[in-house]
């Protein structure tokens, strides 16, 4: 399935296992994006934050 960065418009294709909230990167501009919905998948901004995967 495919998405669409919300920053640069370039189609992003997802593959595997892809949850919700999951942090993906553009492979255009680099940006990091948060899986947000499924049914479409639909791509936002990740939030500014250091890396913390927790465990
Ligand atoms: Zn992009």
């Amino acid at each position: 399935m495919t998405a669409t960065c919300p920053e640069c418009d370039a189609e992003i294709i997802l593959t595997g296992k892809v949850l919700v909230g999951e942090i993906v990167t553009c492979p255009e501009c680099g940006t990091e994006l948060e899986v947000i919905d499924l049914n479409p998948p639909q791509l936002d901004l990740a939030p500014q934050e250091e890396e913390d995967w927790g465990e």
